[in-house]
């Protein structure tokens, strides 16, 4: 009977030991920061995960053998959390997987968080929104293109508990965004989905441009802008708006964070000498 005991004891203290690993290796893993100008950016890592080719639109067999010879790339699903003197702002919210125990683990709770943007209605972006059918973010101003919220039925189910704390915003042009807060723009890169918006943020002459779904497989979406995925809802409009950002970024020097580039998510983009027409992505860490 002692022995039973004593062993059912040994597994309970196990089973929490391995939970505690577990999340402390979530936390750390799961989180990157820089700065930009006065602001704290992180990336909240909510899965890290390879890719599969059955997804690729427009890749030769050949670019395939030569960019991802192993047949399969990284990828990941990420959160990022700017913090500033003026508040705490999240775009998108992932699956709600490990986003609110990465916010902790960064001294910030659910309910510090100001305003929300959303780059568009896809679940991996606006799981989050909701915790137990209510907001997961109660403080929060939530921030949509109308083009994607007039598109998205779930969008719309899922700002409905937002009430009047929900912005319709029209998205402007690259060089000539809309001002959603102070330094803040929102830029039409419809393509992916009908309202794809990505967010342009400046602090002290610097900037990070926060482009959601542009990339899926950076292993050849940087070398072949070209190639699209079916998740795209217009895999030829969604070419051209990457294409259009790339050119951009790289000439303006501006780094970029990705919702499905591996960790650490942020780097800047680069000409690609060895392919013309392509980029390069080189991380931050
Ligand atoms: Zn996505």
């Amino acid at each position: 009977m002692m022995r039973v005991e004593a062993m059912m004891f040994v597994t309970v203290v196990s089973f929490a030991l391995v939970a505690v690993l577990a999340s402390a290796a979530c936390a750390s893993d799961g989180v990157f920061t820089v700065r930009v100008g006065d602001l704290e950016v992180s990336m909240l890592s909510e899965a890290q995960r390879d890719g599969g080719l059955d997804i690729l639109i427009g890749a030769s067999d050949s670019d395939i053998g030569k960019f991802i010879p192993t047949g399969k790339y990284p990828s990941a699903v990420a959160v990022y959390m700017i913090r500033s003197a003026s508040g705490v702002t999240l775009v998108d919210t992932g699956y709600g997987a490990n986003l609110e125990l990465n916010m902790r683990s960064l001294g910030v709770s659910p309910e510090d968080v100001k305003e929300l943007l959303i780059t568009h209605s896809h679940g991996d972006h606006i799981g989050g929104l909701l915790k137990d059918s209510a907001p997961a973010f109660p403080n929060a101003r939530v921030s949509v293109s109308r083009a994607e919220y007039d598109w998205s039925a779930a969008m719309r189910e899922s700002l409905g508990k937002y009430g009047d704390s929900v912005n319709l915003i029209d998205p402007g042009a690259l060089d000539n965004g809309a001002e959603v807060m102070p330094g803040v723009l929102a830029i039409a890169a419809y393509g992916h989905t009908p309202g794809h918006s990505v967010f342009m943020f400046e602090s002290k002459g610097e900037r990070m441009l926060f482009w959601g779904d542009i990339t899926h497989a950076m292993a050849i979406q940087m070398p072949r802008p070209g190639v699209s995925v079916r998740y795209d809802s217009d895999p030829v409009e969604a070419a051209k708006v990457r294409r259009l950002l790339l050119e951009y970024v790289s000439s303006n020097g501006i780094p970029i964070a990705g919702a499905h580039i591996a960790y650490p998510g942020i780097g800047d983009i680069v000409p690609d000498n060895e392919n013309p027409g392509g980029y390069r992505f080189i991380r931050k860490d």
